[in-house]
């Protein structure tokens, strides 16, 4: 069992194809920015984020084949500098099964099995069968890989990894080609198999609610740098920054300019637009108080878990919390698209400029709808300006 961590990992590519160097410009790329990252012993943990991020470059740097251009990754305090993927003992899934065509499914499940003893004393045959057994596919190990279906497949490609015992299993979009009931049962039963077999997982998805759905604790990613870190309900609750607030889940994000407060509850104007009065005068210098007094405000909200300290805000309110029967902080929404989800609606709108989503027991009838919310119910950012 093994604790995974990375400390001030950065990754550049640089110019040209020799050069990981980061001392010339230009067309350098920055995959991943001074990442620091422990996963726990026995660990589900899940890196997600959109495409582009570093997921995968992350991923790569655990497995060895990348080397980082700074910081270092250590298993179990273990400095893995140098050491080939063939010997740092992990398992990887990658998104495209990637088995041997040639090679029947247990031939395929034993194939690492010929650098590396099966564990327990076993034979390479018994080992095969248990894993097998495992992934539930029992009794298919003289098939041909192509007679199998697509989630049949994955799961011979994650037997074929945890065969020898690694202590690490990786994984990198391991359901993204399968159609969503058959990624819904794969995610259960590597749940499953993960549990029982306690091996630290680092799996990698770009889809928010599977992330949430089947991590320990999860790292959301943004242009190759890690924003949050935590429990799949305390980033939901409390996401950390507006990119997760607005990546992980459906959310509405207002931006807010704190008017009152009175050590419990503020008085916030949302909707402001600037009014442009000297038009055209570029030799007149507002200074940003007058700037503020042209500011035409739409409304304002009374919230409650405002600091004290801090002007500009991101309110965030999550769907959920949005209701018809509130009767505080009232928006009236211009509807555009409503989705049928079975027990609810998905209501899609804008509230001026803010893009607004609902979830609701019925259909709104008419062009708009008027939800409101409770003070202590929205989440509340200090934007970056403060
Ligand atoms: P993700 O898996 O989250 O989609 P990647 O880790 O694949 O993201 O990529 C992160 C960034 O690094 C992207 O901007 C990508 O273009 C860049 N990148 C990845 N691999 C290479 C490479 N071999 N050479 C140059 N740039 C790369
Ligand atoms: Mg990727």
């Amino acid at each position: 069992m093994t604790e995974l961590r990375l400390a001030g990992v950065s990754k550049r590519y640089g110019g040209t194809e020799t050069s990981t160097t980061a001392d010339e410009s230009g067309a350098e790329a920055i995959a991943l920015q001074n990442v620091d990252l422990t996963v726990r012993d026995g660990e589900f943990f899940t890196l997600v984020g959109p495409s582009g991020c570093g997921k995968t470059t992350t991923l790569r740097t655990i497995a060895g084949f990348e080397e980082p251009t700074t910081g270092t990754v250590t298993f179990d305090g273990d400095p893995m500098t140098g050491v080939p993927p063939e010997d740092r003992d992990v398992g990887v899934v990658f998104q495209s099964y990637a088995l041997f065509p040639h090679l029947s499914v247990a031939e395929n499940v034993g194939y690492g099995l010929k650098f590396r003893a099966p564990p327990a004393g076993l034979t390479v045959d018994e080992r095969v069968r248990e894993l097998l057994e495992l992934v539930d596919l029992e009794g298919m190990g003289e098939r041909d890989p192509t007679q199998l279906s697509g989630g049949q497949q994955q799961r011979v490609a994650l037997a074929r990894a945890l065969a020898p015992a690694p202590e690490l299993l990786l994984l990198d979009e391991p359901m993204s080609a399968l159609d969503a009931r058959l990624r819904e049962s794969l995610r259960r039963q590597l749940s499953r198999i993960q549990s029982e077999l306690e091996i630290t997982t680092v799996y990698v998805t770009h889809d928010q609610a599977e992330a949430l759905a089947i991590s320990d604790r999860l790292a959301v990613m943004h242009d190759g740098e890690i924003e949050q870190v935590g429990r799949p309900k305390d980033v939901y609750r409390e996401p950390a920054s507006r990119f997760v607030a607005e990546f992980v889940g459906d959310n509405n994000v207002f931006d807010g300019r704190v008017v009152d407060h009175d050590g419990e509850r503020a008085t916030v104007a949302v909707g402001e637009t600037g009014v442009e009065t000297g038009m055209g005068s570029e030799t007149q210098t507002q200074t940003q108080a007058q700037v503020e007094t042209q500011k035409q405000t739409r409304t304002t909200f009374t919230l409650a878990n405002v600091p004290t300290d801090v002007t500009h805000i991101a309110v965030c309110v999550r769907p959920g919390a949005l209701s018809r029967e509130a009767t505080q902080n009232q928006l009236t929404v211009d509807i555009e698209t409503t989705e049928f989800l079975g027990e609810r609606v998905r209501v899609h709108g804008h509230w001026n400029d803010v893009p607004i989503v609902l979830r609701l027991a019925e259909p709104p009838s008419g062009e708009t709808c008027s939800v409101g919310f409770e003070p202590g119910a929205a989440h509340v950012l200090s934007s970056s300006d403060d």
